[in-house]
């Protein structure tokens, strides 16, 4: 037989008649891709059950930034509506907000682009004009720069994470400006006023605040991204920067606020629950979150259920952004967010990657009501930014 002396057992006989795989240890992290033996039912959603405003996604972006702030009105555009238009048509997407058109000619170029040329199609949201953050007359010509926006035809206001982040003292320099700071009160009055909702990106996922270590759930994102974590040097807490939005939102209650990624705060749905309990002016939309909502599936179902009214379908998408391929926009992306609205599909991908994006699990879908996916899909959205269906 040529066995070795040991046990006599199972795992011997075993090895006697086969020959025991050979592993080369260690796998790199990077090089393991496990595929999934789970056999269970596997719903493709082309299209949705209702058309879609698709209201998170980046059809333009700065074309001059400096540590993280875009410093002038220009534009560069990602992709034009030619392209767009056939996949929306196919994904059943009514009409994609663009969140980056930024302001003065650049927000003219961007609206002329796509609002302009195809009706219903596309709507633009506004940006701050933090270039000129240094100058003492900021707060009022902010606020004149949001009643011109208004006029050339902007959806809203768009905040990204620069503030609370990125923007400085002297813009690119000095200490971090808060996202409370008294100077931008104007720049909030203002959107009140003209009915213009703050879309509003504060904070990022709380991992991205913790260390980069084997600790870390988002490990494999960060070390693609280091330049994403926010863990350490002069950089707020997340809760710091969660509360100072929270004093934002308590001073300008006639002020509508859409919180975007699931309130900044994914991991957390009582929280979130707690923020829209607390203010009546807010909404939250999903953009580039039902990787979050996904793994909880019966707390995301109940939120769903209890905030019906309040939560809008986004996603993120950017056109050609293969380094993040949960924003990537084509068909994929839309289908994998109507197969966890619609299905009670088990276990799948929340992006189109052979590795998961965001940290390495998987989701299971949530099975909304007819009733309660219309409402996500596009009326909450319509009311929000002011769209006739
Ligand atoms: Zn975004």
């Amino acid at each position: 037989m040529g066995l070795a002396a040991g046990p006599v057992g199972a795992s011997s006989i075993a090895s006697d008649t086969t020959q025991t795989p050979t592993v080369s240890p260690p796998l790199r992290l990077a090089d393991f891709e496990p595929r999934s033996m789970l056999q269970v039912p596997e719903t493709h959603l082309d299209r949705p059950r209702y058309p879609v405003i698709d209201a998170h996604t980046h059809l333009s972006w700065g074309a001059r930034s400096e540590a993280g702030i875009f410093l002038s009105s220009e534009r560069t555009f990602l992709s034009n509506p030619e392209e767009l238009l056939p996949v929306m048509d196919r994904c059943g997407i009514r009409t994609m907000v663009n969140f980056t058109g930024g302001y003065g000619p650049g927000l003219a170029d961007c609206i002329a682009r796509y609002d302009r040329a195809h009706p219903g199609r596309f709507l633009t949201m506004t940006e701050p004009l933090y270039e000129r953050f240094t100058d003492p007359n900021y707060p009022r010509l902010q606020a004149e720069a949001i009643e011109q926006a208004h006029r050339s035809g902007a959806c809203a206001l768009k905040i990204l994470k620069t503030l609370g982040l990125y923007l400085r003292e002297g813009i690119t320099t000095g200490p971090l400006v808060k996202i409370d700071d008294p100077r931008f009160d104007p720049m909030w009055d203002t959107c009140g006023q003209l009915g213009m909702p703050v879309a509003i990106h504060v904070s990022d996922p709380i991992a991205f605040f913790a260390p980069i270590d084997r600790y870390n759930e988002r490990y494999e994102e960060l070390a693609h991204h280091p330049d994403w974590s926010f863990h350490g040097r002069d950089f707020p807490s997340h809760d710091q920067l969660l509360a100072a939005r929270d004093r934002v939102i308590a001073r300008h209650p006639r002020t509508r606020f859409i919180l975007l990624h699931v309130g900044n705060f994914a991991e957390n749905l009582a929280h979130v629950s707690a923020t829209l309990d607390r203010f009546p002016n807010t909404t939250v939309d999903i953009a580039a979150r039902i990787g979050e909502l996904g793994r909880q599936p019966r707390a995301a179902r109940a939120f769903f259920d209890r905030y019906q009214d309040r939560i809008l379908f986004g996603t993120d998408a950017t056109p050609h952004g293969y380094e993040f391929p949960q924003q990537l926009f084509n068909e994929r992306l839309y289908q994998i967010y109507y197969r966890f609205l619609e299905t009670d599909d088990e276990y799948f991908d929340y992006a189109p990657a052979n590795v998961p994006p965001q940290g390495r699990w998987r989701i299971y879908g949530i099975c909304l009501t007819d009733a309660i996916l219309k409402k996500v899909y596009n009326a909450n959205a319509a009311r929000e930014l002011g769209v006739t269906l």
